[in-house]
């Protein structure tokens, strides 16, 4: 087995710790294995470090990379853009066309407006449904991430299954300190996949609540799918109240299906917000939602703008990965070796004898150490033994094969069974490994 070893990353963040806080961009790179890593490149499913590590890669960049690293035809749309400008202060063709493209392939997408992110994508579309309903709060779910702003922060820190509070009204643990008084005030938060527990809160609480927000998958913390019915029900109590319903796409945007989990499971929020695989690797989210709803930023009642939305480059990076998606259609093969993966993994789990239970959905596959037979909510993900994961992880990566560090998987158009294969030999030498 080659030895991996990390000292030209570990010299590379003590320099980069003199002038970068933490040495990171992102607070969750500096949760890579052993530490944050610095990288030199990526091709297709390989990505290297600059201690000449190579790793056949499950993260995807977090998700974005749903073609895989460097795709040649996405660097060349990205190139050719980039020699006509960057970025006009104004509007260009592309625009519209991917716009037509995600108004045909997603339901909810009658009108359509870009930014750079999902964290701020999902604020705008927070603000179009306070403005559309003249509430001022909105229901979310523990363990659901929204991106990192001030009114989010709270439901996914939980530290333990005890601090979470009754389930009614769970305890709000801020992630981050710094939050503006007032932020936690902003939102209702319930356990998820408890329709019951969000019809009480509506009934209650519906004059104050302008919008439900929600994964249509958990895919942030267990990969988990929603109960049969949940999402059908969200639907029907929001129109009930006046609510809007919003779907963060953020995740499952694009990899489950060009039309996201909202075409997958048939039911239409009033909006819903895409980033991370859309561009490729490039900065774009949208915000798709119903006319009735987006004509509040159409008439400006809601403010939404960006000097940096809609580069030349990025959009047609976002324009090449619509296209490569709708002509090679590698949804069945991507769904088919997330099967392959999730079934081999139990299989190794029963015969290591180790109490792994691996969940998912389509090219999403998570895995986490817990006698529990299944999940339905981040409380059941809170009881899942932390240090197994943490060691699942890094002997993993110590041969070569990263995961993102909370369990998940997320398989690229251009992954291969044998790469599944070869994941899954992997995966049995370190369930049985003693080092
Ligand atoms: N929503 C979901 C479901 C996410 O997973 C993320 C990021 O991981 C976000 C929103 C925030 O997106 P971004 O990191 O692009 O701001």
């Amino acid at each position: 087995m080659k030895k991996y070893e990390y000292t030209a990353s570990a010299a590379w963040l003590e320099r980069a710790k003199k002038v970068l806080a933490a040495g990171i961009s992102s607070e969750f790179r500096k949760y890579n294995h052993p530490h944050a890593l610095f990288y030199t490149h990526g091709s297709g499913t390989k990505v290297y470090d600059v201690d000449g590590n190579e790793y056949l890669d499950f993260t995807l960049s977090q998700g974005p990379l749903i073609l895989g690293h460097s795709h040649p035809e996405v660097l060349d749309a990205v190139k050719n853009a980039s020699l006509k400008g960057q970025l006009f202060a104004g509007q260009h063709a592309m625009e519209i066309e991917l716009a037509e493209k995600l108004q045909q392939i997603i339901p909810s997408a009658e009108l359509i407006r870009f930014c750079l992110d999902g964290s701020e994508a999902v604020q705008t579309a927070l603000r179009v449904a306070r403005s559309k309903t003249g509430k001022s709060k909105f229901l979310r779910f523990e363990g659901h991430y929204h991106g990192w702003l001030d009114n989010v922060c709270y439901g996914i820190s939980t530290p333990s299954p005890e601090a979470m509070g009754p389930r009614d009204s769970p305890a709000m643990h801020p992630w981050t300190q710094g939050l503006p008084e007032g932020a936690a005030e902003e939102s209702f938060l319930l356990p998820w996949n408890d329709l019951d527990l969000v019809a009480k809160k509506l009934e209650e609480h519906h004059q104050e609540i302008a919008a439900i927000i929600t994964e249509p998958v958990m895919c942030n913390n267990g990969c988990i799918p929603p109960k049969a019915g949940f999402l059908k029900g969200l639907r029907t109590l929001c129109s009930q109240y006046g609510v809007a319903l919003i779907f963060d796409e953020v995740i499952t945007g694009f990899r489950l299906g060009l039309g996201g989990a909202q075409a997958l499971f048939g039911v239409t929020p009033d909006m819903a917000v895409f980033a991370k695989a859309i561009g490729s690797g490039y900065p774009i989210s949208a915000i798709v939602g119903k006319r009735d709803w987006m004509e509040e930023i159409a008439s400006a009642r809601v403010i939404h703008a960006g000097t940096m939305n809609t580069g030349n480059p990025t959009v047609a990076a976002a324009l090449a990965t619509i296209n490569i998606l709708e002509r090679d259609d590698p949804y069945p093969k991507m769904n088919a070796l997330g099967e392959r993966l999730r079934s081999g993994l139990r299989d190794i789990a029963k015969v290591s004898g180790q109490p792994m239970l691996v969940s998912g959905i389509g090219p999403v596959v998570h895995t986490g150490f817990t006698d529990l037979e299944s999940a339905v909510d981040f409380r059941d993900v809170l009881l899942f033994d932390k240090a197994k994961l943490k060691t699942f992880v890094s002997r993993l990566h110590d041969r070569g094969l990263r995961i993102i560090g909370r369990g998940l998987w997320y398989i690229s158009a251009v992954h291969t069974a044998e790469e599944i294969d070869q994941a899954l030999e992997l995966a049995e030498e370190v369930l049985t490994a003693q080092d």
